[in-house]
């Protein structure tokens, strides 16, 4: 039997810094430089100001989980032997919201608001995947 490889994140133009940042394992968050706001999913215009003029910030990693749910369909072949898993949304201690998948917690043991640290998985050569697990201190 064939499995289909996990899909990787490819970056655009307006992402390569986060993948970029993530490989380094460094969580790395759009700004807006003229109001400030976060940009995540980085974008070329702000949502608040419509400025295009961004910076590149080096986030803590640290959050809450927000949200979770767990996956049941199959969307893509290659998560046809994964499922059920659990996705994310975790709140950054800067603000913004970001979706992932939280590591190394049970299930039942997730519990909103549970702090969490930003954890990185190199999932190939060129791709590293942010995820989340238990914050300890
Ligand atoms: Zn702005």
């Amino acid at each position: 039997m064939t499995t289909t490889p996990l899909p990787v994140p490819e970056a655009d133009d307006e992402s390569r810094e986060f993948y970029d940042g993530a490989r380094r394992h460094q969580l790395m968050l759009m700004r807006c430089r003229s109001c400030g706001a976060w940009r995540l999913p980085s974008r070329p215009r702000c949502p608040d100001c419509w400025s295009t003029e961004t910076e590149w910030v080096r986030a803590s990693g640290r959050g809450v989980l927000h949200s979770f749910g767990i996956m049941h369909q199959k969307l893509h072949p290659a998560f046809a032997d994964r499922t059920p898993y659990q996705f994310a949304v975790v709140e950054l201690a800067e603000g913004p919201r970001i979706v992932s998948q939280v590591v190394g917690v049970a299930e039942d043991e997730l519990r909103l608001e549970m702090p969490l640290q930003a954890v990185f998985d190199d999932v190939s050569d060129d791709a590293t995947v942010v995820r989340f697990g238990p914050r300890r201190s």
